[in-house]
């Protein structure tokens, strides 16, 4: 499963970034709603990773990024909306996309 293997990143990347000691309260990221990655299954996975470790407790925070994208014709920037994917302006499918495939831990939090 790919959002398996997505939470396990995410928890090495916890724990090399992390004192051993800190207790570690949210985990922030960022996830493109193109980013080919279904949240509720990355939370899930994060939990059954977590479970008895030190990041038990940690909470993991997806913050969605709707899809933007811009028309190299007309430059117009457009909310892309059921991937559709033509400039509501000129019709042209010639857009490139800004915002949506992101996949980034932003923020660790730790509780002091
Ligand atoms: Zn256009």
């Amino acid at each position: 499963m790919h959002e398996l293997s997505i939470a396990q990143n995410i928890f090495d990347l916890v724990r090399e970034n992390v004192n051993g000691n800190a207790r570690v309260k949210n985990i922030n990221m960022k996830l493109g709603e193109i980013s080919g990655v279904v949240s509720e299954s990355l939370e899930f996975c994060f939990e059954v990773i977590t479970k008895g470790t030190e990041l038990e407790n940690a909470v993991l925070k997806i913050e969605k990024i709707p899809v933007t994208a811009k028309c190299n014709e007309c430059n117009l920037e457009f909310n892309v909306e059921n991937l559709f994917f033509l400039c509501p302006e000129c019709g042209s499918p010639d857009v490139k996309i800004l915002t949506g495939t992101e996949m980034q831990v932003t923020e660790i939090e730790i509780d002091d």
